[in-house]
């Protein structure tokens, strides 16, 4: 730890000396000018830089996030017992026009929890249909033609609701 043996002044306090360096732009800082995060010493400027890219959400783009994305994946999982071999292909299309739908419906506002909302919404919506083809399964007992089209639904449930999530984060985390 080079920090100890220098000596360096806070950024902010030109005559206060300290060994503390904000862990994400590295300026010097002083105790008093030091915000404990998660992620360690961090400085005012910084704190605020985040919550500002990561927080912009309003509490009504949740119930929006989640509704539009439980439809949609509702929706679209009509076509997963249609299309089966095929749902491979158009299931991560399906979510990225879901994730795209969302962005556009909550203003590009943007939060962790908020895409979170988002890809639970959508693996919500497709549980209705992935639940009855279960219950045929279990049921009737359709060996063949009905295992696999459970296969295709849990197929369409993981992959909507992974691309959803990681093609919100992917977008508005640059
Ligand atoms: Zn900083
Ligand atoms: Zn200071």
């Amino acid at each position: 730890m080079t920090d100890t043996l220098t000596t360096l002044y806070c950024a902010n306090h030109p005559n206060t000396e300290t060994s503390l360096r904000c862990n994400n732009c590295e300026k010097p800082i002083c105790p008093k000018c030091a915000v404990l995060t998660e992620t360690g010493y961090r400085c005012k400027e910084c704190v605020r830089g985040q919550q500002k890219v990561f927080d912009t959400s309003q509490w009504y783009d949740y119930p929006i996030a989640f509704v539009i994305a439980g439809v949609l994946s509702y929706a679209g999982s009509f076509l997963a017992g249609f299309l089966r071999f095929f749902i491979l292909f158009l299931a991560p299309i399906i979510g990225v026009a879901i994730a795209e739908c969302v962005r556009w419906a909550i203003r590009r506002r943007r939060s962790p929890q908020v895409f979170l909302t988002a890809a639970v919404g959508a693996a919500l919506g497709s549980l209705p249909l992935l639940a009855i083809t279960l219950t045929q399964v279990i049921v009737y007992g359709f060996p063949g033609s009905g295992l696999l089209g459970l296969l295709w639904r849990l197929i369409y449930a993981f992959t909507v609701t992974t691309t959803v999530y990681y093609r919100l984060r992917g977008i508005n985390i640059r």
